[in-house]
């Protein structure tokens, strides 16, 4: 018998659906690539199966994803001959969310303008969702890829429930059938549905058919763009390509493309983001490199393959001299991986580096969005210092731009020995310190340290070229021993000290009189070298 049973969607999917449902979108045409996405995503799962299992259903099926539209009847139908779903894997994949995807894609929406849903839901892993934004009644037919499953079919019209029942299907894959809704009918026209994949879905590495009868056209360009020649690639393809595969609107900052025969085969193309967010509602993109052997998709998303503090590279590798039936371990344990991720680290890095000698400009912008992951590299990986040593920027009172720490030294006036620091919540703050009047009137340049970070920067790197870090609070500055034109007298400054500290109390320790003093009244001093200083700090910035 042919049983219909019925479920309930997982409480947090439910209000995503809501959501979806009853919001107005400007572009809910993404929902086209979030189901081309996932098709994508089936027939790597399957390929990759293909390479390490021999009991794979259909093995001749042409891996590929074809669209299918009914105009009249207001249905669209995404086919591929991917992975497939078991009636299992559709419970678990298309009722619940494994990961916290859809509570984090409610609580953006609960902090900004819902209406920019459609730029994020698939970020959030939630994406087959989007599609009720188009839709009046989904219907998923699927055929898992394992040669003793069943055909099984999902139905939901986006409300509280999905139904499951068995299915007639021969061939491995899934198809997605969508009712659309009156006002969404001009998804059903060809020319808009194609239009729609050649500008979301172009580098999609299946074939992309749009049937109609027995006809059939390739949709999408399907190159593996890593595999041609730098020369051969316009900055506008690099752009397209970034975009489509990280779905980042913005264009990225800088791109890098490998293509290599020696030491190791490497086909590479890795971008640097302009932006830590994306767009208003963004989250960081995730790190990690996608991972190809011989174009076949292995890993998604590879984070061995670029130091921590350079995990917010994206793109994509790909390597003829890795085993194509490579498993997870052995990637990891793989020399050839080691070769590649040595290229790719110093490539990068040296990407940076002409980035901050050439275009100050630029390297500014990048340095504000990301100079934080290289702050946290630097104190959490000590090995990475003399990498991360050269990018170092701070703001400080020689202008506005940034500074560069051997800039600094070189800077420094005859006499002076150390390199001098302030820290406080904002730049501007730090300009305003009355600490800053001593080294103001030698000319003596200070850095601005205001990150949260930046105490354990300091602490981290202590010294630089030989040079001492040292802060401007230190009571051991003494300042010149000469006679300035309206100081107290001894005996004033006396009365005063015994006065305040009365007030005080055990706040502090001692009261001085300062030669360092010109424009301020006082100045906060610290005893030099007490390291609990610099944990002082971190504790109130970290509010304890
Ligand atoms: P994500 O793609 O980020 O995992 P989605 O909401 O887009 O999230 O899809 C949810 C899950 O549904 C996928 O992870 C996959 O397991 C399953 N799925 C969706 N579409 C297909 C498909 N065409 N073939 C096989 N599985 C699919
Ligand atoms: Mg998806």
């Amino acid at each position: 018998a042919n049983e219909r049973e019925q479920f309930q969607f997982q409480a947090e999917i439910q209000q995503v659906l809501h959501i979806l449902i009853h919001s107005l979108y400007t572009h809910r045409e993404i929902f086209v690539r979030e189901l081309i996405s996932n098709a994508s995503d089936a027939l790597n799962r399957v390929q990759f199966e293909m390479l390490t299992n021999q009991d794979v259903r259909d093995p001749e099926l042409e891996l590929a994803i074809t669209l299918e539209a009914d105009k009249d009847a207001r249905i669209i139908r995404i086919s591929d001959t991917g992975i497939g779903m078991t009636r299992d894997d559709m419970i678990k994949n298309l009722g619940t969310v494994a990961q916290s995807g859809a509570k984090a894609f409610l609580q953006k929406l609960g902090e900004a303008n819902p209406t920019n849903s459609s730029e994020i839901i698939g970020q959030f892993g939630v994406g087959f969702y989007s599609v009720f934004m188009a839709a009046d009644e989904v219907r998923v037919t699927s055929l898992s890829y394992q040669p003793d499953a069943t055909a099984w079919r999902w139905t939901s019209c986006g409300e509280a429930t999905y139904t499951l029942e068995a299915a007639e299907r021969s061939e491995r894959g899934t198809t997605i059938e969508i009712v659309l809704k009156e006002d969404a009918e001009e998804y059903a026209e060809r020319w808009k549905l194609d239009q729609i994949v050649r500008q979301h879905s172009n580098f999609v590495a299946f074939p992309i058919y749009s049937a109609e009868g027995d006809e059939k056209k390739v949709l999408n360009q399907r190159t593996a763009l890593w595999r041609k020649q730098p020369r051969e690639v316009t900055q506008e393809e690099y752009n397209d390509f970034y975009r489509q595969t990280t779905m980042d609107f913005n264009e990225p900052l800088s791109t890098v493309h490998i293509s290599t025969d020696a030491p190791v085969d490497l086909h590479a193309i890795l971008f640097l983001p302009s932006k830590r967010e994306q767009g208003m509602m963004r989250q960081i993109p995730d790190p990690g490199l996608k991972l190809y052997s011989r174009k076949v998709l292995i890993q998604e998303r590879n984070e061995e393959l670029l130091p921590k503090h350079l995990r917010f590279v994206q793109g994509v590798v790909d390597s003829e001299d890795l085993p194509l039936n490579v498993s997870r371990e052995t990637v990891q344990s793989s020399g050839t991986l080691r070769q590649i991720a040595k290229i790719i680290t110093n490539k990068i890095t040296k990407e940076i580096e002409t980035l901050a000698e050439n275009d100050a400009e630029k390297f500014a912008d990048f340095w504000r969005e990301f100079g934080p992951y290289f702050k946290e590299g630097l104190v959490t990986d000590p090995g990475t210092r003399s990498q991360i040593e050269p990018l170092l920027r701070f703001h400080s009172t020689n202008g506005e731009g940034l500074t560069k720490l051997s800039e600094y030294v070189e800077r420094m006036k005859e006499g002076q020995e150390d390199i001098y620091y302030v820290i406080a919540d904002n730049v501007e703050t730090a300009r305003r310190s009355p600490h800053l009047d001593y080294f103001n009137e030698r000319g003596y340049e200070v850095l601005l340290m205001h990150e949260t970070i930046d105490s354990f920067v300091i602490s981290s790197l202590r010294d630089f070229q030989g040079k001492k870090l040292r802060s401007v609070d230190d009571a051991d500055i003494a300042g010149d021993d000469v006679e300035l034109e309206g100081s107290l007298s001894a005996a004033t400054l006396g009365q005063l000290g015994d006065r305040i500290k009365e007030l005080l109390g055990e706040q502090i320790s001692e009261v001085r009189g300062s030669k360092l003093l010109r424009s301020n009244p006082v100045r906060l001093a610290a005893p030099s070298d007490d390291f609990g200083r610099d944990m002082d700090r971190i504790r109130r910035m970290m509010g304890q």
